[in-house]
């Protein structure tokens, strides 16, 4: 589904942000992406997006390898992962239902199968009732919803998001996490950057952990524990938590 091998970024003439990363994602994994300010948590995002491309290495998502995707090949990316930003860039002089539109515009679809679409979208982030609002009439969270609404509306089997709880209360946010959950739930694979550790322990179920110079992955610990441990029960009972030090 995703798969990075000894993947290495750098801006420019730069330092490398990641360097030789290696992991593989399945279908319908939720992973949250853990590190400090500035370790590369967007960067990681950006790459699996095609939306920055690797300095070396090699980055397969979803049966595309990015590192020489063709032109043609790059709106069938865009369909496949949907992608949800720090900055939600979402369109103030244009309606809630005409944000969520906007991806669809370049999909061919007939207008009012468009629009049905973009209606399911809202309804399954609960913002049906403001379809015809202006975005700048929505709270932060409600802000929140209509970016993954519009991040869903091609029907993409991954989900990429960028701290999207940073500016919410802890009641929003769960409740933005939830909205994450139920897609997961239906088979979307999930990966979400977060500083807030402790609400990422309730939804994902594999950590990566980027600091400057170093790359950790939950599920490395966990393949560690079972060489090492005399029984599975007792791999079952000592299964490490995600926020165990990842
Ligand atoms: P995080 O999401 O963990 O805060 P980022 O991936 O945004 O980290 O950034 C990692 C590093 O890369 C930072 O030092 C940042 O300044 C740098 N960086 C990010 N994007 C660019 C860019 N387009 N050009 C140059 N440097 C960048």
């Amino acid at each position: 589904m995703i798969e990075f091998q000894h993947v290495f970024k750098s801006y420019g003439q730069g330092r490398s942000i990641l360097a030789d990363i290696s992991f593989k994602v399945s279908a319908g994994e939720f992973v949250y992406v853990a590190g400090p300010s500035g370790a590369g948590k967007s960067t990681l995002l950006k790459l699996i997006g095609g939306l920055e491309a690797p300095s070396r290495g090699s980055i397969q998502v979803n049966g595309q390898r990015l590192e020489n995707l063709s032109p043609r090949a790059r709106p069938y990316l865009r369909r496949a992962v949907g992608v949800i930003l720090q900055d939600t860039h979402l369109l103030y002089d244009r309606s809630v239902i005409d944000n969520v539109l906007l991806p669809l515009a370049v999909t061919g679809l007939a207008t009012d199968i468009a629009r049905a679409r973009a209606r399911a979208a809202l309804e399954k982030v609960g913002l049906s009732a403001k379809e015809n609002a202006p975005p700048i009439e929505l709270s932060g969270g409600e802000q929140q919803r209509l970016a993954i609404a519009r991040a869903i509306v091609n029907r993409p089997a991954i989900l990429i998001a960028d701290e999207p709880t940073a500016s919410l209360d802890r009641e929003t946010a769960r409740r933005i996490m939830s909205v994450f959950k139920d897609f997961n739930r239906v088979g979307v694979t999930t990966l979400i950057a977060s500083h807030d550790d402790d609400l990422m322990a309730e939804y994902a179920t594999r950590a990566f952990k980027i600091d400057p110079g170093r790359f950790a992955d939950s599920a490395d610990r966990r393949a560690a524990a079972s060489k090492n441990t005399v029984s599975n029960q007792s791999l079952e009972r000592h299964e490490p938590s995600i926020g165990e030090g990842v």
